[in-house]
């Protein structure tokens, strides 16, 4: 099986879900890290990674999905549910840019006193204010529940959001796209087909957006490769329109499902698994955000980019710890045989040489907010 993997994949062919199977649950790590290095250096230079320097804003912790692997949300009325002002966004973003970021994505709950034009609002207002930070201005999952609030089609939402400037959202929502995972921990998510509709309404608007997928609850690898299958027709049917691939792992901490972290050996393999088997993604990237520094292992297991997070509530709420030690961060990719490359935001089409856009900034540039940090004068956010 594995000599049959190998020569489709030099062929340029595609595996198959049996042949997922068999990498994941037999291949030796050697074989996943040359089998992902080569799906990997169609779209890459062997030696190159690129990154930039986010945050996430957790502009509301009030959620009515309840979500039993979430320890981040707050039910309506609850004391310690919020939601931000304006003005305390703008504060989080004026932080992200004295860390020298670019890219702010916003995530917060299913909160039913927002409704898109509310969204729409604040994201105009937003963009104005900072015409040099890229936003991904809401997940996919939030997108939906705004749209059924509103009570409009995600055609008309994603028609509103484009229309009021909105560029990019997330796929953020995803978990395991599996019907039966989400009805056993995320009943008040939609289905599987409902959020390839959202998907498709949002790219349809010229809004760009990306996949995202979580492992490390209780899936099993069946419902994982349903996840692949999907995605896979999705993105030829949509030509190749979501802009890149993000898996990261599940955090247990405080969270009603419990449980303990899967470990960074079994990520990797299904990183590898991933960028094999998504041949559509030109951009497959690692979470340095649950995996610290080890996420840099991945560059050597497919991924070809990564995010230095400043911040987000929801994963440390869970129990991921986040750095700012972004030089240290760069070493490890360094260390790992890679020339990490600033950013700047991924084109929301693929382009023609398949590459990313260097932000011409130099590494000693992008540190320089990190050491002012580390000198005290900027604001330590976690751990
Ligand atoms: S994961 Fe998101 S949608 Fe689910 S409960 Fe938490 S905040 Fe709500």
């Amino acid at each position: 099986m594995q000599d049959r993997i190998s020569d489709k994949l030099k062929a340029g062919e595609r595996i198959d879900r049996d042949e997922a199977r068999f990498l994941f649950e037999r291949a030796d790590d050697a074989t996943l890290r040359t089998l992902s290095a080569h799906v990997r250096g169609r779209f890459h230079a062997a030696d190159e990674a690129s990154y930039l320097i986010m945050a996430i804003v957790n502009y509301t912790n009030v959620c009515v999905a309840k979500c039993d692997y979430c320890s981040f949300y707050r039910l309506p009325g609850h004391d310690e549910g919020y939601l931000l002002s304006f003005e305390q966004v703008c504060e989080r973003i004026d932080r992200l840019v004295d860390f020298g970021g670019t890219l702010v994505g916003f995530n917060g709950g299913f909160n039913p006193k927002l409704d898109i034009r509310d969204y729409a609002e604040m994201f105009t207002k937003i963009n104005a204010r900072y015409p040099n930070v890229a936003f991904m201005e809401m997940t996919v999952a939030e997108f939906m529940y705004a749209c059924k609030v509103s009570k409009c089609s995600y055609e008309d939402g994603a028609r509103l959001l484009a229309d009021s400037g909105t560029r990019w959202v997330t796929g953020g929502g995803a978990e395991v796209m599996d019907d039966g995972f989400r009805m056993r921990h995320s009943a008040g998510k939609q289905s599987v087909e409902r959020f390839y509709d959202a998907q498709r309404a949002i790219l349809g608007a010229g809004v760009g957006s990306t996949a995202t997928m979580v492992i490390g609850f209780d899936e099993t690898l069946d419902e994982r490769l349903n996840h692949l299958e999907g995605l896979r027709s999705f993105q030829d049917e949509v030509d190749g329109g979501l802009a890149s691939f993000l898996c990261w792992t599940y955090k247990a901490y405080g969270t009603e499902l419990g449980g303990a972290e899967i470990t960074t050996e079994e990520y990797l393999r299904w990183l590898a698994v991933c960028r094999i088997y998504l041949d559509n993604f030109v951009h497959i990237r690692a979470s340095v955000l649950t995996q610290n520094d080890a996420a840099l292992r991945g560059l050597s297991y497919g991924a070809n980019d990564f995010d230095l997070p400043t911040e987000d509530e929801v994963t440390q709420t869970a129990g991921a710890t986040i750095s700012h030690d972004f030089g240290r961060i760069l070493d490890a990719a360094r260390n790992e045989g890679f020339r990490a490359i600033h950013r700047h935001a991924l084109p929301r089409r693929p382009t023609a040489e398949h590459g990313y856009q260097a932000s011409g900034l130099e590494r000693s540039e992008v540190l320089a907010p990190a050491q002012r940090q580390a000198a005290g004068r900027l604001p330590v956010v976690s751990p």
